[in-house]
C-alpha cells in the first residue's frame, strides 16, 4: 500500500510547490486526501489562493500602468 497520508508540514509544502509546477499524481492524491481530512490546511490553501489572485491582480495592474500597449 502506498502511504498517502501527509503531515500538515508536507501538505503545506505541496500546496506551495503546486503554485510553481505540476505535482506527481500520487502527491496530488495525497494532498487531496489530506485536505479532506485536515481542519487547518484547507484554510492555508484558501490563503494561498487569495494571495495568488492578489498577486495576479497586482501584476495586471502594474502592466496596465506601464502604458506599454501592444
Ligand atoms: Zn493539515
Amino acid at each position: 500500500m502506498v502511504p498517502l497520508w501527509r503531515t500538515c508540514k508536507e501538505a503545506a509544502a505541496l500546496l506551495v510547490a503546486r503554485e510553481d509546477r505540476a505535482l506527481p499524481i500520487n502527491d496530488r492524491l495525497a494532498l487531496r486526501i489530506h485536505l479532506l481530512a485536515c481542519k487547518a490546511c484547507p484554510d492555508f490553501e484558501r490563503q494561498l489562493v487569495t494571495l495568488r489572485q492578489a498577486m495576479k491582480q497586482w501584476r495586471n495592474y502594474s502592466e496596465e500602468d506601464s502604458g506599454a500597449a501592444p
